[in-house]
């Protein structure tokens, strides 16, 4: 069997695979499958070895929450000391329920609504990363209207390659995002004319699922040399932002560590005689909670192919739960979660029930299956419940933290008349 890619997973007897202690056959027992399963410990590690690598340099870790925006994964990040990325209004009050330190929020995103503006507003948030001229002039007239100040960064587009799945690639200057960085002076000077907007920082964000330190820190020079430019006109910045994609391993990748990712951008920063007193602040999702979570499956159907076409295992989990490899290729381990002693392995299809061809979990895989198994899809920890939808009427999978060796429910399995709550049949149907 392959090495497993995380600390918090094991196998202990009959190479029963348990997350931080707690065998997964046990979390399926009880609250079913599909569940997704996160480890507690996993996730404040990950936390830690971010902070411990800036030692006392200052920095803000602002967590990315479309990774994962469950509440208690939000309290968690928020205990911990986190600040938060967010990208909609709803994300907003998400973080806020769960407990985030408002000042600590800085809100991304290229189409923030007015009413999204006001409530960061008024919730009196860290900083809005604004992404265009147009959303600019918005949040002005806003402040205005409010009698505020806001607090602005501008999300700048190094045009810097983050050699990522395109759908996840942001910082080219063929992307929706940013502002391209040499049309960021004009805007700036325009910012920091205006009474109701206040400049503090630069930001950048160029991909996510990045592998390699060098995009990251190519993006950071281009930052300061948009800073220097900044100084001579005598706009001040108060923090640098670089961004979230601190990839990670989900089959054979060799991403970075947190003490490379952060040496990388500190090594740069530091250099520069300004920017080595501003805070360094990053917006990492997938790398805070990615690897702490499993989607746990299980096996309704094996159709073996009478002939030498593919074989499919069709599991309880689909598209719908879990998106990333139909939507990008994305390749992610499956491991069984009792291996069998003696039957053998065979190369199967791993398929759920939704009826579209996309649907898959993994292409190929070398599994001794029988019905009823239980597998556990690995590194579902990010964009993984928070992409999931209720296509073919599926109701969302339920969410368990593993914490202290407890396993908790923190979030119930949907409903099927929770899905159609919203829905009515007009009178001349009836
Ligand atoms: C998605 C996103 C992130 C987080 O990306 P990860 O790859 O999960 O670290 C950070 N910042 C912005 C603006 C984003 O859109």
């Amino acid at each position: 069997m392959n090495p497993l890619p995380y600390a918090h997973l094991a196998r202990g007897a009959e190479h029963e695979l348990s997350l931080d202690g707690t065998p997964l056959s046990r979390i399926a027992r009880d609250f079913g499958t599909p569940t997704y399963v996160y480890a507690r410990s996993a996730i404040a590690q990950a936390y830690s070895d971010l902070t411990r690598a800036f030692g006392d340099r200052p920095h803000q870790i602002c967590y990315a929450v479309k990774a994962n925006s469950n509440l208690a994964i939000l309290a968690l990040l928020a205990r911990l000391g986190a600040g938060f990325d967010i990208v909609s209004g709803g994300e907003l009050q998400r973080v806020l329920a769960a407990g985030g330190a408002p000042h600590k929020i800085v809100f991304s995103g290229v189409g923030k609504r007015r009413d999204e503006i006001a409530a960061a507003l008024e919730a009196g948030i860290g900083c809005l990363n604004v992404e265009s001229a147009a959303e600019l002039s918005r949040v002005s007239e806003i402040a205005r209207e409010m009698d505020r100040i806001a607090p602005i960064s501008l999300r700048v587009n190094p045009d810097v390659d983050a050699k990522t799945h395109p759908y996840i690639s942001t910082g080219l200057k063929d992307n929706k995002f940013g502002i391209p960085i040499a049309h960021a002076p004009a805007l700036y000077r325009q910012a920091a004319r205006d009474p109701h907007l206040s400049v503090v920082g630069i930001d950048c964000h160029i991909g996510s699922q990045l592998t390699d330190v060098t995009p990251f820190s190519d993006a950071a020079a281009r930052v300061l040399a948009l800073l220097d430019q900044l100084v001579l006109e005598g706009i001040e910045i108060k923090h640098l932002d670089l961004g979230g994609g601190l990839g990670i391993r989900y089959t054979d990748e060799t991403p970075p560590d947190a003490a490379d990712w952060v040496r990388a951008v500190v090594d740069i920063v530091d250099a520069h005689p300004i920017a080595r007193h501003l805070p360094i602040y990053l917006e990492p999702g997938r790398f805070l909670v990615g690897p702490a979570g499993v989607l746990l499956t299980r096996v309704e159907y094996l159709k073996p192919h009478p002939d030498d076409g593919k074989s499919f295992a069709i599991v309880d989990a689909a598209m719908n739960d879990l998106m990333r490899p139909a939507l990008y290729s994305s390749v992610m381990a499956i491991e069984p979660v009792t291996p069998h002693a003696t039957l053998p392995p065979a190369t199967w299809e791993i398929v759920g029930p939704v009826c579209e061809t996309g649907d898959f979990l993994g292409h190929a895989r070398n599994l001794a299956l029988a019905p009823g198994d239980l597998l556990a899809v690995l590194g579902a920890g990010a964009y993984g419940f928070s992409m999931a939808s209720n296509y073919n009427t599926r109701g969302r999978p339920a969410e368990v933290l593993i914490d202290a060796g407890e396993a908790r429910l923190v979030r119930a399995r949907e409903t099927v008349e929770s899905l159609w709550a919203n829905e009515m049949i007009p009178d001349t149907l009836r």
